[in-house]
């Protein structure tokens, strides 16, 4: 009877002992990783290989859920919530298994991915980086977020900054000058068509004169949102100097660019300007062509420009090369 009571003992204690490190221990471990996950301020996800198994409290406020539950109630994945754009992933980049793809890819050594998503909290979009780690037992993965909208904010104003003209918000002269450098690439080794049209207000002198420099800005900043609204989003346009501006075209032949410079012509004659009313411009025209170097081309719609001056403004000169 001792014996029987004793290994009854023995086994009572066994079972409390593996029941309470399995499912007790376990679920107080559960408690603990919980806990610590919602005392993050940043979005922090575990994925058990491919399938989410957590998000913290942070994560669920942003996309806009009470519990995981209720997420993957109505999406199997947080990657349904990414939005495409150039240089972040979305659901194809990488596909159903995007968690160990990512921390696999050979060429993303810090397992580190740029991803936009639209935040149910404030409502608006966010840029993150997801940095993707793997926990101990190999099998679960830690994905923390690391908000960086404000630097992609800034890093698109600095680029504004560098490339636009503050006054007309049309590309400034160094940008031009960075894009013709591939356009006369292009033209020299694949012989495409690149035309370019340079105009001028005519007696712009006398609006500054007559009326003040700030009507003189004004002029400056509607001619060029009327210019703008009338080219193609591919159309080159921008703010040569004072109030001289160049399109460059690709891809349109000589007598096609002359046609728009005369569209824009009339174009503008006819707009109604705040104040001034009335103003022209004189135009010049030229084609690329494969004995030009980058100052020829310029130099000789410079030409084009001066000749339609000469000849009495608020008209279309075509100079080719001879
Ligand atoms: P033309 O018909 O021969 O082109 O005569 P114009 O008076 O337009 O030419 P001119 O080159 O003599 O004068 C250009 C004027 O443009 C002089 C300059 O003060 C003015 N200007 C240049 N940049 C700006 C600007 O950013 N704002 C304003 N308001 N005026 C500017
Ligand atoms: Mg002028
Ligand atoms: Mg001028």
């Amino acid at each position: 009877m001792p014996i029987t009571y004793t290994i009854a003992l023995l086994v009572i204690v066994f079972l409390g002992t593996y029941f309470y490190s399995k499912y007790i221990c376990k679920q107080e471990l559960k408690e603990f990783v919980d806990s610590f996950l919602d005392s993050q301020q940043s979005i922090t996800v575990v994925y058990n290989k491919n399938s989410l198994k957590l998000i913290n409290r942070t994560g669920l406020e942003f996309f806009g859920y009470n519990s995981l539950e209720s997420l993957l109630a109505s999406h199997s994945d947080i990657v349904d919530f990414f939005i495409e754009e150039d240089g972040c992933i979305s659901k194809y980049t990488y596909g159903k298994n995007w968690v160990e793809s990512i921390y696999n890819d050979k060429t993303n050594r810090n397992n580190t991915v740029k991803v936009k998503i639209f935040s149910k909290r404030d409502e608006l979009e966010h840029y993150f980086y997801i940095k993707i780690s793997k926990m101990k037992d190999n099998k679960e993965y830690l994905l923390t977020f690391n908000d960086i909208t404000k630097l992609e904010k800034d890093k698109v104003n600095i680029k504004k900054l560098a490339e636009l003209d503050p006054l007309t918000q049309i590309y400034n002269r160094v940008k031009l000058s960075e894009m013709f450098r591939g356009i006369f690439f292009n033209a020299k080794k694949y012989n495409t068509i690149v035309t370019i049209i340079l105009f001028d207000i005519d007696h712009f002198k006398q609006i500054n004169d007559n009326y003040g420099h700030n009507v003189g800005d004004k002029v400056l900043r509607e001619l060029s949102s009327l210019v703008r609204s009338l080219l193609r989003e591919e159309d080159i346009f921008a703010r040569w100097g004072g109030e001289e501006f160049v399109i460059v075209l690709e891809g349109v032949s000589l007598q096609e660019t002359k046609k728009l410079a005369s569209h824009l012509r009339e174009e503008i004659e006819k707009f109604p300007f705040d104040i001034v009313e009335h103003i022209t411009c004189s135009f010049g025209v030229t084609q690329f062509t494969q004995s030009d170097t980058e100052s020829l081309f310029f130099e000789r719609v410079d030409k084009a420009l001066y000749e339609a001056k000469e000849r009495g403004r608020n008209r279309v000169v075509v100079k080719e090369a001879k």
